[in-house]
């Protein structure tokens, strides 16, 4: 929790954010442990009625390794997209059993290595893979669970770019030709249909798309009972959004489980969530020193640290993230276009935020970056990635250093 101490200097959980500058320099990472634990606790005691519940955790929101390692001593399963997010489990020793397998197009180095590792089953994006599916699990001998994401045709009403269970995104298999396609897999001789999936966007605020989505979902299940193909998780994929601005107001894990557990209670099925940006999101912090201060015409930047390269969303989404100065003064406030060193008119962290007057070195924090923040940050003017910190009980503990100039050149020597 962000709290500002008697000395006017804001802290999160107790400790110093100057002093954790001090220590690792800016921009910089950080993240609550506390934060993190309560957002998954919640999601588990809003889901305890339903006995038979796996919370996946999207691995791609925030894949630190020592945030996956509090995540799985929680008891989390996880949802991954990637052979490097598998390797990342596998190196924390993650139960396979609860790894679920996203992402529109899984490469056969993907396929072979999960069925190595035993996951609990992939979610299915298109015919072409399903039988790629049942041709690799073939060869090595072994069967592949699998669920098939139906693309429900729901508008979660986000952003167009995080919306993904509309007919026009190139997201999962049309929900009217799912009947079809199970029956295909259930002839298939190497995979067993076991799911079914859809995820329906990103950030959304309202709950009605999800229960519009899992009603559909429901009605595949009985179809596919009809049928003699027995169901036995249903997934409804992540999405449920969170707090950015003061205005914004998600509805409570609490409010998202009641209306989904009515609807699902009586059914002999698990139900697996695969929450990301509401399990991290709020809980991770960016913190960026003043650089210049400048006027263009009649607009006021404060340039810092911290560019798109280091937090993207801003540029590529236009979401908002709330900044605020580290230490408190009186001073006179004005409105600035927070923006980055990067040569780019889009380089835009936040407009028109009210700071009072602020000098080189001073120090603003970013709020609610734990999801999709570090995670997509890049190389871009040959910037190297920020350094990551875990606050737990009042220690700072670096999660990740910085990277060096060097290691970016790294893989460019050999040719020279
Ligand atoms: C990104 C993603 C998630 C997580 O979404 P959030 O909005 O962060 O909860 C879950 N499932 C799939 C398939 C995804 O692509």
């Amino acid at each position: 929790m962000l709290k500002t101490k008697n000395n006017n200097q804001v802290h999160l959980d107790g400790v110093s954010l100057q002093k954790i500058s001090e220590m690792y320099g800016t921009p910089c990472y950080v993240y609550s442990k506390n934060s993190l634990i309560n957002d998954f606790e919640e999601y588990k005691k809003a889901f305890k009625s339903k006995k038979d519940i796996l919370i996946c955790y999207s691995v791609k929101a925030c894949s630190n390794i020592n945030i996956l390692k509090i995540f799985n001593n929680l008891g989390s399963g996880f949802d991954i997209v990637s052979l490097g997010e598998l390797e990342r489990l596998k190196h924390i020793g993650a139960d396979p059993n609860k790894i679920v397998f996203s992402g529109v197009a899984k490469s056969d180095e993907e396929i072979r290595a999960s069925l190595e590792y035993g996951i609990l089953l992939f979610n299915v994006e298109s015919i072409a893979e399903l039988e790629n599916i049942n041709n690799i699990a073939k060869k090595m001998d072994t069967k592949a669970n699998i669920s098939i994401r139906v693309n429900p045709d729901i508008d979660p009403k986000t952003h167009p770019y995080i919306s993904t269970g509309l007919k026009s995104s190139k997201f999962g298999i049309a929900i009217d030709q799912a009947v079809d396609v199970y029956e295909y897999a259930n002839k298939m001789k190497n995979v067993i249909p076991i799911g079914i999936d859809a995820h329906i966007g990103s950030q959304i605020f309202d709950i009605v798309p999800f229960v519009d989505s899992l009603d559909k979902l429901i009605e595949l299940y009985s179809k596919l009972k009809d049928k003699n193909i027995n169901i036995k998780f249903i997934d409804m994929g992540g999405g449920l959004g969170i707090k950015y601005s003061d205005e914004d107001n998600p509805p409570s894990k609490k409010e998202f489980a009641s209306k989904i557990i009515d609807r699902i209670k009586n059914l002999d099925c698990n139900l697996i969530l695969e929450p990301g940006r509401s399990l991290v999101g709020n809980s991770g912090y960016l913190l960026t020193s003043v650089l210049y201060e400048k006027q263009n015409y009649d607009k006021d930047f404060l340039i810092v640290d911290a560019g798109m390269n280091d937090l993207l969303r801003p540029s590529l989404y236009d979401a908002y993230h709330k900044i605020e100065e580290v230490n408190k003064t009186s001073g006179e406030r004005k409105k600035y276009n927070v923006v980055g060193p990067i040569c780019e008119t889009g380089d835009i962290l936040a407009k028109d935020v009210e700071l009072p007057p602020l000098v080189k070195n001073d120090l603003l924090i970013i709020h609610s970056v734990g999801a999709y923040g570090y995670v997509m940050s890049s190389n871009y003017n040959t910037r190297p990635k920020a350094p990551e910190v875990l606050i737990e009980d009042e220690k700072i503990i670096l999660i990740r250093k910085k990277e060096t100039i060097t290691q970016i050149m790294e893989n460019e020597f050999n040719n020279e």
